[in-house]
């Protein structure tokens, strides 16, 4: 169920940063709790997978008024990246080259350009998808010659249990990867997103300089 409370509480967190926007993470959520939450004045929303994604769209297509932004934050194989390309706003988890250029074909196929975020494995837990901060720069010089594709920044997910300080300094490396990459690459147009922050961690995130959180549970409570 959509908990108004809550986001009526993140909104107030939200006011104080500008440039921050919140994603309400509704997989495994039906389509009733995402229509409430989207009359209530969301308008971004997180999907972690391309099956679940593409129904949900497919059942809203017929409606009518202000369209819903969609945010593919779950892993993507690279063989289903033509089902989403086109469909959502942002891909926050391109974590390899191989994955970008086939984004980058299915974007030409359909000619547009399809903007994404690098997800970055800050923890450097081997379990965890990502690219490392040591290969960023590395993609990122190869991602820049792709042609439909817009890169506007980095993304990573927190190490689960870690503490507090850990979290805070895996959030701050992440503002500085952002702001390295901007010097050497991007002077003339900064990258301006850093998705990072969840239910437990989006008011450290924020802080941190999160342009995007991405909230599951708060919103829409524990999932099965
Ligand atoms: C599920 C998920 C979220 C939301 O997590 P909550 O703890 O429910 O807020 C955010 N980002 C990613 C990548 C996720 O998979």
């Amino acid at each position: 169920m959509f908990q108004e409370d809550v986001y009526q509480s993140i909104q107030k967190d939200l006011a104080r940063y500008p440039k921050a926007k919140l994603i309400a993470v509704s997989k495994k959520k039906p389509l009733a709790d995402i229509l409430k939450a989207h009359q209530k004045g969301l308008e971004h929303f997180g999907e972690n997978y391309v099956q679940e994604l593409i129904a949900k769209q497919e059942e809203l297509s017929s409606r009518h008024g202000p369209p819903l932004k969609w945010h593919f934050i779950g892993h993507l194989q690279s063989n289903k990246a033509k089902e989403i390309v086109g469909k959502v706003d942002l891909i926050h988890s391109v974590d390899r080259l191989s994955l970008a250029e086939e984004i980058s074909k299915q974007a030409q196929k359909k000619a547009i350009e399809q903007a994404i975020l690098l997800q970055i494995n800050i923890s450097g837990e081997s379990s965890k998808s990502g690219c490392s901060p040591q290969e960023l720069e590395n993609l990122v010089q190869k991602v820049i010659n792709l042609k439909g594709i817009q890169l506007k920044g980095l993304m990573t997910i927190g190490s689960p249990s870690e503490s507090i300080i850990t979290r805070e300094l895996e959030f701050e490396k992440m503002n500085q990867l952002l702001e390295s990459l901007n010097q050497n690459f991007f002077s003339s147009h900064p990258l301006t997103e850093l998705s990072m922050g969840m239910t437990d961690d989006y008011k450290l995130a924020l802080e941190k300089g999160a342009t995007l959180i991405r909230v599951g549970r708060a919103l829409f409570g524990e999932r099965d």
